[in-house]
């Protein structure tokens, strides 16, 4: 069963928001359970080696002489109170500093590096690698992460206790070192890996499931860049923002409109969906400038075709990219939103969408779909796009959403949309009274039509809507 999380605006300081385990910071005030209060976390322990696998243990202010202590698994959320907001959740994001080609030619590699504060230093570093050399000094040697102590508040000496394992050189073994730093000790963190490792898994991509990942994280924009010039009509003053309570909460140039959640490759190799979405939307645009909302001209017959294929990517895409960023809302707050494989998968082109999954489009005048992009032009000059998700229960997995764009929505599904049960037509069914992947919408006035054409190589039937319209 399948529920549709909910768009809301501003969020509720009274319960808390879930976020990664491994976002929580010192300071954090964070809750588990109703029966349980909430602690206010002042040193952290980040765990890579334990017998449990990695683990965080959050340690509480002192109340009297204890100290309360709670112990998570990496991979977890948790509910916190005062999560970071993502401008501070962005500055925090380390700038690479320098991308070199490294070695002869046979083992050509490819490093990463950037530089972190002790005191900026979260699970998220945990396994990562900082330079360091052998003894003698004649080998360079990587030392890898593998414990943190955030003590930011200590009286005497606050900072972070680093622990490192340094790797075996030819004059001595690996072993383990480590020691306290001040919180504004600066620490190199070194990316290695074989360029063009076809194997290569980039560990900020979230389409890296098979690997073929590229060295470099682009920023994605959360809805494609193409799009927002066509809608603030290429002004150079225009801001964006998200105003759901998640993502990017305060307007921001177009260019930063952007999440670092795929790899330069990955990123390249959907240009093709955006490119499907740009031609809808410039088309549904360009009539409703020109008809005004009933004032103006509807003008003759007029059609575009566009590959339906990349259409239902570029839908599934724009989902995929807010989940992957944490930057939807349901139950109350900001939602972790883990992506399933097979939507990577689908997203790739590596898996066929099952016949009755996929996008599809109001066929009634009562779904809850919009369809109609021409009685205001609301949806042409500022609400022009929007994306809810659907939530698997419990997990909060994404399985599909709505996708709203020129006016026109979408709905997705990463799920059998059970179109031959009787539930399918209930009122809270998101995607009632509509069709599958339609070979063409078409919206008529006066028996004059301008139709959009979806080619699908599917295979399959594919349905026609024709939306009548009245001034
Ligand atoms: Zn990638």
């Amino acid at each position: 069963m399948v529920r549709a999380g909910g768009v809301r605006f501003g969020m509720p300081s009274d319960s808390p928001i879930a976020i990664p385990v491994l976002a929580v910071r010192v300071g954090d005030t964070i809750f588990k359970d109703r029966a349980t209060k909430p602690l206010t976390v002042d040193e952290i322990d980040w765990v890579l080696e334990h017998e449990h696998g990695p683990i965080a243990r959050f340690i509480g202010v002192p109340e009297g002489n204890a100290r309360r202590t709670w112990v998570y698994r990496l991979s977890g959320v948790i509910g916190c109170f005062n999560a970071p907001d993502d401008e501070a959740l962005e500055e925090r994001e380390p700038t690479l500093r320098s991308v070199d080609l490294i070695g002869g030619d046979v083992s050509r590699g490819v490093v990463s590096q950037y530089e972190i504060a002790a005191k900026d230093l979260t699970g998220d570093h945990l396994g990562l690698f900082i330079g360091a050399h052998s003894d003698d000094g004649k080998f360079n040697v990587p030392a890898q992460i593998i414990e943190i102590h955030q003590i930011p508040n200590r009286a005497t000496r606050p900072g972070a206790v680093v622990t490192v394992r340094i790797g075996e050189t030819p004059s001595q073994p690996a072993r383990v070192d480590g020691g306290l730093y001040p919180p504004e000790q600066v620490f190199e963190i070194i990316e290695l890996f074989q360029e063009g490792d076809p194997e290569y898994r980039h560990p900020r991509c979230y389409v890296n499931t098979r690997g073929g990942c590229s060295a470099t994280i682009s920023g994605e924009h959360y809805v494609s860049h193409g799009l927002i010039k066509l809608f603030t009509f290429d002004d150079p003053n225009a801001t964006i923002q998200h105003n759901h309570g998640a993502g990017i909460v305060r307007p921001v140039k177009p260019k930063k409109f952007v999440a670092n959640v795929l790899c330069t490759s990955h990123n390249h190799g959907l240009h093709p969906a955006d490119d499907a979405a740009i031609s809808f939307a410039r088309f549904i645009r360009d009539i409703a400038l020109e008809w005004r909302g009933g004032a103006g001209a509807w003008g003759d017959e007029a059609e575009v075709h566009i590959s339906g294929d990349d259409f239902q990517r570029w839908a599934l895409k724009l989902l995929l990219n807010h989940a992957a960023a944490n930057a939807f809302t349901g139950n109350g707050g900001r939602v972790s939103t883990p992506i399933p494989p097979e939507a990577v998968d689908i997203l790739l082109g590596r898996a066929e969408w099952p016949e009755t999954w996929g996008m599809c489009v109001a066929s009634q005048v009562d779904s809850p779909l919009t369809f109609d992009p021409f009685r205001n032009p609301e949806p042409i000059l500022s609400d022009w796009w929007s994306a809810q998700p659907f939530l698997a229960n419990g997990t909060n997995a994404i399985c599909g959403g709505t996708v709203r764009l020129a006016g026109v929505e979408f709905g997705i599904t990463l799920y059998n949309q059970g179109r031959e049960l009787e539930a399918f037509s209930a009122p809270e069914n998101p995607i009632r009274g509509s069709i599958q992947r339609p070979s063409f919408m078409r919206w008529e006035f006066e028996g004059v039509g301008k139709t959009v054409y979806f080619s699908w190589e599917d295979g399959w039937e594919h349905k026609t809507i024709t939306y009548t319209m009245r001034r």
